[in-house]
This record gives C-alpha cells, structure tokens and sequence, in this order.
C-alpha cells in the first residue's frame, strides 16, 4: 500500500491495483473494431466461471442498480406477482424497483442483521402461490450479511418451480464462490466498481436460458438496458450503445489478475481478510451487527458504542488515512462499515486494525496497544490453515 494514499475500506468502490489504473489510462480505441470485439470476448469468457455459468452474460454501461433494474424489466411484466425478500437496504431497493414497473410486489422482511431463513421463506411459498419471480440478495452491503443462496433457492424451486430467482450480487460475485447454474439461479447482477477491482461504471448481468426466454414474453417496458440488444450485439462483438471503454480496459486487467491469482486463492484471501476484520474488531471492544453465522465475507458491519462520537472517531481515522463507511438507511449513525472486497490484502486489513487502536487509544479508550492487529494476525493466519499456535513455533525457530 502506498503509504501516501488513503486505506479506502468501503464496500466499493475498491481501490484500484496498479496495473488496473494504468490500463485505464489507455488511449481510446474504436469500440466497433477488433480490439473491442477481442477484449470484449475475453471478459465475458473470463467471468463465466465466476458467475458458475455457461449461460449468456450482458455488460452493460450503468451502475449496479441498473443492472438490477434490467433483472427486472426483460423478465417481468407489469402486474406480475414478485416476492421481494429484503434482509437490509438493498434488498428494499430490488423490490421497489419491481414495484416502480408495475409488478405486484410482496414484501418479505427480514429483521436486518440477519439472513433469509430458508423455513420462513417456504412458509410464504405455501401461503401464497403464482409468483412469478423471487428477488433475492447474494451479499446485503447495508447489514453485512451474505443469504445462503442454494438454500434459498431449492426452497424456491420445490415450492414454486415457475417463478424465476434474480438474484442481486452486485457486493459478493467475484470475491466468494456462486454456482448459478447448479444452484438454478435465473439472473444474477454484479457492479465492475466490487469484486472486479474496477471503477464504477459496468453492470454485468447473466441470465439462465429459462430467464432468456422470459425475456421474449415480459411486457415491462425496456429499450437501453434491453439484454437481448445487449446479447446480440456482443455476439458480433460489440456492446448496442457506447460502452464506457476505460472500464472495459480495467475489468479486462482485473479478471486477468483474479485469474493469475486463481479462483480459489481470490476467495481464500476474501475470507481470511473478512477473518482478520471480524477479529480485530470484537479486539477493539466492537459488537459485530450481523448475525456472525451469515457474516458477509466482502464487508463487515459493528454498531457504534453509545459512548462513542462516532464524527471526531471517524475525522480522526480520516486524518490517519483510513476510509470506512457508515450505515445506511435507518442504520445510519448506528454502525460503521469496513470493506474487504476486491482489490484487499490481509496487510491493508492489518492497517486498518493499526489505524482504529492508535485513535481508539488516543481517545482514551480501552484498548490494549497491538490487541487488534494480533487478533486479526492470527484470525487470518487460522482462515489460511496456519494455526496460531503453529505461527508462533515457526517464528521463534
Ligand atoms: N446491491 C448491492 C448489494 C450493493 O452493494 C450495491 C452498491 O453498493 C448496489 C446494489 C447498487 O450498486 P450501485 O451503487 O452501483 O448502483
């Protein structure tokens, strides 16, 4: 990390590794020539294996919730029955784009911190029948809680096989495993500012064969996130409307990265950081606010202390460097947030740890100088395999 650049701990953007700011610095090229077309190819390929799909993938120019509103639009039409399960702020949006278009939306809530259970989510599948889709969050960036996604789903296949399961992804594709096509997930959604260590500014959306041909009878009206241009064009090579090509150029770079590094290492290293902040969060005398059996392994959420000011805690950590986030919605001025997602090291994780006890102690609070950065040392060094115990003996031989 360079030492002179801000710790940026939000869940996206992420910070951008070298190699990828460079190659978003690149010239323009024709976005209708070969060297898109080949680019183009190569990131959709490449992202396959990511998603767990053999299906179609669009990329689309918008942000992450224009991606969830093309889940939406190419396969729903308007008074369609939608079960919109919420466990936090995103979860609320997905269904209230649905509802923006038009669909019949219900409202399944979950107590935020917690997870969809997958007994309460069968309860609503027998109680009420004909939806035709479910909405879903992978990773809800808002609690810090990631769903039990295959769980979730064969609920939904068992009690209501026609409905389709979109699924917002946008803060977990990428950073941990997704299996969309054994899992039998219809639309999955992810943002190239998360996993992809890229600036905001892409969607990429894949859709299951059964989503695709939803998409020949939805009625909601669609014309620039329409995926079936999105589709066609990208099998000539090209995207329907102007791409954001410096983007292009840094998901290229990010997918290239991620692939030298190898799948499993990627999510390996997501759950050893998101280890290592758990731990030297609960170190430094934080509650953690999600329920910890579906801690999120890209972000994580602790409740701000009553008898802590959260503004001069949080200008102090700025003025050390790091960035965290606050909460969001009606959590806003309750939690703080610390991102672990895409471009992250165990040792910017070890940082930030470093950054929250120096202004923890400066503000006279309790906290034992080193207690958070060992936690987090040896959280991590356990979620690599190396117990601690073992560390210490390796280090004194
Ligand atoms: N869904 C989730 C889970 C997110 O974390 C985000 C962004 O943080 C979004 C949707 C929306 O993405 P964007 O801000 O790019 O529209």
């Amino acid at each position: 990390m360079d030492r002179f650049e801000p710790n940026l701990r939000i869940p996206g953007p992420t910070g951008l590794p070298p190699s990828v700011r460079e190659v978003g610095a690149h010239q323009m090229i024709n976005h209708r020539g070969p060297e898109f077309a080949v680019m183009l190819e190569r990131v959709l390929t490449g992202m396959k294996p990511f998603f767990g799909t053999t299906s179609d993938i669009a990329m689309v120019t918008t942000a992450g919730t224009g991606g969830l509103e093309a889940a939406v639009v190419n396969t729903l039409s308007p008074g369609d029955r939608v079960l919109g399960v919420s466990i936090g702020s995103f979860g609320d949006r997905f269904a209230k784009i649905a509802r923006t278009y038009g669909a019949d939306v219900t409202k399944l809530d979950v107590e935020w911190g917690q997870a969809a259970d997958p007994a309460v989510l069968r309860a609503e599948l027998q109680r009420e029948s004909g939806y035709k889709a479910v909405l879903l969050t992978h990773n809800e960036t808002s609690t810090a809680v990631m769903n039990p996604i295959p769980e979730l789903a064969a609920v939904v296949h068992e009690l209501a096989p026609d409905a389709l399961i979109l699924v917002d992804s946008v803060s977990g594709l990428g950073a941990v495993p997704f299996e969309m096509d054994a899992w039998g997930v219809d639309v999955v959604v992810t943002g190239s500012q998360k996993a992809w260590m890229s600036a905001p500014g892409l969607a990429m959306i894949a859709a299951s064969p059964r989503a695709w041909a939803a998409m020949e009878t939805a009625t909601m009206p669609r014309f620039y996130l329409d995926l079936r241009a999105h589709r066609d064009s990208h099998a000539a090579g090209q995207t329907p409307w102007t791409p954001a090509v410096a983007v292009v150029y840094q998901v290229d770079e990010g997918i290239r990265l991620m692939q030298a590094e190898g799948a499993a290492g990627v999510f390996a290293r997501h759950e050893a950081c998101a280890a290592a902040a758990r731990a030297g969060l609960v170190a430094l005398g934080f509650e953690l606010f999600a329920d910890q059996r579906f801690a999120s392994r890209t972000v994580t959420a602790a409740r701000v202390p009553d008898d802590l000011d959260w503004k001069a805690f949080n200008g102090e950590l700025k003025r050390r460097g790091l960035i965290l986030a606050g909460g969001q919605g009606k959590l806003a001025g309750k939690i703080f947030r610390l991102g672990h997602l895409g471009s992250v090291t165990v040792e910017e994780i070890l940082g930030a740890m470093s950054v929250l006890e120096f202004t923890s102690i400066g503000m006279g609070r309790a906290v034992r100088p080193g207690a958070a950065v060992a936690a987090a040392q040896v959280a991590a060094l356990e979620s690599f395999g190396v117990t601690a115990v073992a560390a210490v003996g390796a280090a004194r031989a």
